[in-house]
């Protein structure tokens, strides 16, 4: 949760830590070296989410939830775009749909920021933004159309993506 030196954002922000390799595109993740990297320098955060095998860290497929982190974004006053995850895959499987609920909820309480997200896993995040955009139509409020809108969007997106892969197994 900082400010970052990627050209393409502002800030990182991670309520989620640890992944897994799933396709030969995280062979050389960045996320993984880095996690060993703080795991080193004491950070409890990243504690057990690699180890190492042949000299080169490796993700254990454990995830940290830090449910501290969800508060951030309302801290930073000014409009920032944030790249949610830097160190991690928000739809790893073993992310309960509950906590991306609570992560979606704090961008939702945070429209001043621009949220960027990356992930390997886009069935996931079809499956369970369908789920929101159900929810959102059953509820009311003036929150509602812009929840619609949002969730629509990233749907669309994912929809174009896969348009563009030309394959319906190809992540990002
Ligand atoms: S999905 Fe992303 S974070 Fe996870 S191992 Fe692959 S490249 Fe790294």
């Amino acid at each position: 949760m900082a400010d970052t030196s990627i050209e393409w954002t502002d800030a990182t922000w991670n309520p989620v830590a640890g992944c897994s390799i799933m396709s030969a595109g995280c062979t050389n993740c960045y996320a993984m070296r880095m996690a060993a990297r703080l795991e080193a320098m004491g950070v409890e955060k990243y504690v057990g989410l690699t180890r190492k095998t042949g000299g080169r860290a490796k993700w254990t497929g454990a995830i940290t939830l830090d449910e501290k982190a969800l508060t951030v974004p309302a801290s930073w006053k000014k409009p920032r775009n944030v790249f949610v995850n830097s160190m991690s895959d928000l739809f790893h499987p073993d992310v309960p749909t509950d906590f991306i609920r609570k992560v979606w909820n704090a961008m939702a309480g945070t429209r001043r920021h621009t949220y960027q997200i990356l992930t390997k896993r886009p069935d996931r995040m079809a499956q369970i933004l369908r789920g929101m955009v159900l929810r959102c139509s059953r509820t009311s409020g003036s929150e509602r159309a812009w929840r619609m809108a949002a969730y629509s969007t990233a749907l669309m997106s994912f929809a174009k993506c896969r348009q563009r892969s030309g394959s319906s197994r190809t992540s990002p």
